[in-house]
């Protein structure tokens, strides 16, 4: 039981989350955050990933003990004035690997094979007057992951059947059977597809710069389901604009949601609006997984996923 008037909804949720919200308890609503906040004893704030938590609206209510987060990054969050505060953090992580698993899987062999484009090119009348460009198999490729973490394993399990060789780079080596680069250039350097799948840390901040980019070579994919902060967004640019490397498929962007209006006119790009976890099916658990923390911290249990700060 989440007792009355204890929750402070930070920022707006889809129709179907708030649905999902009314129907486990009331959170008392700060939707515009240019005003101050309601007043009131609040212990939780419960949000979405996509709102930026301001360490200034936080310390304005000194009786928070709580922060739900729904999504599994929390780079939205003022993490140090959390810690130093004894504020508790939870996220939404695992409910939402298939959806971007699946999501990632989409995206490149959309990108590989031109997908996007080839639509574009029958539906303006191009089949009839010249056949479509040729396209790349995967089949055979090396798959690079950034981060093999929840989603970074679940991804290469769907990447077996495809036929690839499967690396990844990251802090430290995982219990997992494939080959592990300390560095992201070597790992770079040995990919012809990049995926993103780490957390935005201040150590992920731009780790794919043009060195990154050089190293990937003319003929490799980037594919970015993390979070834009992990790619120098101008070095991208100019390695697409100048073909250093063959394309790029980018959920996510540095400035949601007005990405940087130079990937718009590219043709070796594939754009998705940050919908790693946009389904019906994951929105519902995400917003679920989110209430159940809060219920848990109300209770004094241990959260069922409480981020270690
Ligand atoms: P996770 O389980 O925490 O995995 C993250 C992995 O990244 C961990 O294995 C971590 O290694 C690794 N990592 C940390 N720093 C790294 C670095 N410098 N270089 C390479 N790897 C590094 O998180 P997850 O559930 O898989 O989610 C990953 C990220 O995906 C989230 O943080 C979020 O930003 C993003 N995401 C995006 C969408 C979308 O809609 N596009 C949806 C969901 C999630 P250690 O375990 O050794 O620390």
């Amino acid at each position: 039981m989440i007792p009355v008037n204890s929750v402070l909804q930070v920022g707006h949720f889809p129709e179907l989350m708030q649905a999902e919200i009314d129907r486990r308890f009331t959170p008392t609503l700060h939707l515009d955050l240019q005003v101050p906040p309601p007043g009131g004893q609040f212990e939780a704030i419960l949000l979405r990933s996509n709102t930026k938590l301001p360490e200034a609206l936080i310390k304005q209510i000194p009786s928070i003990r709580m922060v739900a987060t729904c999504g599994v990054g929390y780079d939205n969050l003022p993490l140090t004035y959390l810690k130093e505060h004894g504020i508790k953090a939870s996220n939404t992580p695992g409910v939402l690997n298939d959806a971007v698993c699946e999501l990632a899987i989409g995206m490149m062999l959309g990108l590989l094979r031109r997908i996007p484009e080839s639509e574009a090119f029958i539906k303006s009348g191009g089949w009839s007057k010249a056949p479509f460009k040729l396209a790349t198999t995967l089949a055979g490729k090396k798959v690079g992951i950034v981060g093999m973490g929840r989603i970074g394993q679940d991804l290469a399990k769907r990447l077996e059947p495809f036929k690839v060789e499967i690396a990844y780079s990251g802090p430290s080596p995982k219990q997992v059977a494939y080959t592990y680069y300390p560095n992201i250039l070597d790992l770079a350097q040995n990919s012809d597809v990049l995926f993103l799948a780490c957390p935005a840390t201040p150590d992920t901040y731009k780790i794919v710069n043009a060195q990154v980019l050089e190293a990937m070579g003319p003929t490799a994919f980037l594919i970015n389901i993390a979070r834009g902060s992990v790619v120098d967004e101008e070095a991208l640019l100019y390695a697409l604009q100048h073909k250093k490397i063959a394309g790029a498929a980018l959920d996510v962007f540095e400035n949601e949601p007005n990405p940087n209006k130079g990937f718009l006119s590219l043709d070796n790009v594939l754009l998705t609006p940050h919908i790693g976890s946009a389904t019906t099916e994951t929105r519902i658990a995400m917003t679920n997984l989110a209430v159940d923390n809060l219920e848990a911290f109300f209770a004094k249990q241990p959260l069922p996923s409480e981020v270690s700060i």
